[in-house]
């Protein structure tokens, strides 16, 4: 079940990215040279008459096409959550999110119909995830993405179940510790950036006692996380 947290990250990105998209539809449709040289009439802009025809209610989140259509797609499920039918649907969907997400019956629907949404306007409008790789939590099958914006990657790494890590040095780190094939070695430098708390000389102890492999390249990983799995 998507959590309400994840729910509530996609509504604020799409009420970011629809007037992203109007721009895009804006510029699709005008007319050039639209101002006429002697400025003896005013051209319609013919992307202010075709805007508003644009959504397609019938076709569900494929349908949303402008800022008005993602409002009115809220506005339905709001209703369907039998929120209050005044004010704005996306901020009543975000700040009771935490609330609907225990009691609403239609909650994975919504989370279905949303998910959808996010990843055609993200597409859309420049802004789709980036994959880091897959989930690195035991029995998750879940990929781990990042969002992408025009100024490069930004904000939390995180699957769909909602673990997540702050930097790609945090995952990267969690990642090595969950390797359990042997034949990476690693440095006794790189161990400790992983393993802060554990000391050069237990390090050394353990080679010598012949606990871990420690050939030229370094200390072997797998190893050292099944003992460090002991150990904690
Ligand atoms: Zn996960």
């Amino acid at each position: 079940m998507t959590p309400a947290k994840t729910v509530c990250r996609q509504l604020r990105n799409l009420q970011r990215w629809m007037p992203l998209l109007t721009d895009i539809t804006s510029t699709l449709l005008a007319p050039r040279g639209a101002i006429s040289a002697s400025g003896a009439h005013v051209v319609r802009d013919l992307a202010d008459i075709i805007t508003p025809a644009l959504d397609a209610p019938e076709e569900g989140p494929d349908g949303v096409r402008t800022y008005q259509g993602f409002y009115d797609w809220a506005k339905d499920w709001a209703l369907s959550a039998d929120l209050p039918p005044d004010g704005d649907p996306v901020y009543q969907l975000i700040t009771r999110a935490d609330v609907l997400h225990g009691t609403w019956d239609d909650w994975e629907a919504f989370t279905e119909d949303l998910e959808r949404l996010h990843e055609r306007i993200a597409r859309l409008t420049g802004n789709a995830p980036r994959t880091i790789g897959p989930c690195i939590v035991a029995g998750c099958t879940e990929n781990v993405t990042q969002q992408q914006t025009r100024s490069g990657a930004s904000g939390p790494l995180e699957c769909a179940r909602g673990h997540s890590w702050t930097t790609i040095g945090c995952y990267r780190k969690d990642a090595a510790r969950a390797i359990t094939k042997p034949g990476i070695s690693l440095t006794a430098a790189e161990i400790r950036d992983i393993y802060p708390d554990l000391s050069r000389e237990r390090l050394k102890k353990w080679a010598q006692r012949g606990k871990i492999t420690h050939n030229t390249q370094g200390y072997d990983l797998a190893e050292i996380n099944a003992l460090m799995q002991k150990v904690c």
